[in-house]
């Protein structure tokens, strides 16, 4: 649990866990600084483990990221460590919605052509990321796996996920539940850093300063340097947008509140997962 070369003696003077409610919410999900890791990690498990498990779990979790430029104080990982902590949380809480979950590991690789003008944003092609999640469903059919959950935490990745989650009902009888982590969060998101919350800014800052802090290149975050979006058009690259690639102003990160949203909205998904499950979908 050693492999990130960033965050290996620095939580010892994290000062961003003075808060109790971030406390209580650390030692429940996981060490800060770490990979979380939950007891229904298929990862873990032996081919015996997992066979039982599969047949015995309300749904399998696919946590789905990216590998793209997050400004110029946060890493490249902000949208696979989103998936991987928030995947962690939700699998945890499960049993409030009297589901037990199993999790896969975080696809990492997303959909991020919008993104590679930034060096380090490393993307698969729509096709091709649409195929490797049918792929993976696929899989898990073959193990008698029906229901799926797609846990996604990059924006990119919406169209690709949607005609998966297509095929993967009409070709392998998999339904397939799609939860966007912000759609369920951005109320509250709203009403904690305004309008102005999205990539890179205020809230990812405010995610990553939780459970990574060490990995915040704090002298480096500023006010980003934005012109507003078209409204009859679309962008083509990110840094048609934003001058250091994000938006928004991190130096309102906070993320004692965000551990909050966190608990909140993940009771949120869960409910909407048990009334679509209950009514029969
Ligand atoms: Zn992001």
């Amino acid at each position: 649990m050693t492999d990130d070369t960033h965050d290996t003696d620095e939580t010892a003077d994290d000062t961003h866990d003075t808060d109790e409610t971030t406390d209580d919410f650390r030692s429940r999900v996981g060490t800060v600084g770490q990979k979380p890791e939950t007891d229904e990690d298929l990862y873990g498990m032996t081919w015996e483990e997992a066979g039982d498990a599969l047949l015995t779990a309300d749904a399998v979790v696919l946590p789905t990221g990216s590998v793209e430029q997050h400004s110029v104080h946060l890493p490249l990982s902000v949208d696979t460590i989103r998936a991987d902590h928030l995947s962690a949380e939700l699998v945890a809480a499960a049993a409030t919605a009297d589901l037990r979950l199993l999790r896969l590991p975080v696809f990492s690789y997303g959909y991020s052509e919008h993104h590679l003008q930034f060096p380090g944003t490393v993307t698969l092609s729509q096709d091709t990321y649409r195929d490797a999640v049918v792929d993976i469903g696929a899989s898990l059919a073959e193990h008698g796996v029906d229901r799926l959950i797609l846990l996604n935490c990059h924006g990119g990745n919406r169209e690709p996920l949607s005609l998966a989650v297509d095929r993967l009902g009409r070709d392998y009888d998999v339904t397939t539940h799609l939860i966007h982590w912000t759609d369920f969060a951005c109320d509250r998101l709203e009403e904690a850093f305004g309008d102005d919350w999205g990539h890179a800014g205020d809230h990812e800052t405010s995610v990553i300063e939780l459970f990574r802090p060490a990995l915040v290149r704090d002298e480096k975050a500023e006010p980003q340097d934005t012109r507003p979006f078209p409204q009859t058009t679309t962008y083509r690259y990110f840094d048609d947008l934003t001058e250091q690639g994000g938006l928004g102003d991190p130096t309102n990160a906070d993320p004692e509140l965000l551990a909050e949203i966190v608990e909140a909205t993940t009771e949120s998904i869960l409910e909407q997962l048990r009334a679509d499950i209950e009514n029969g979908w």
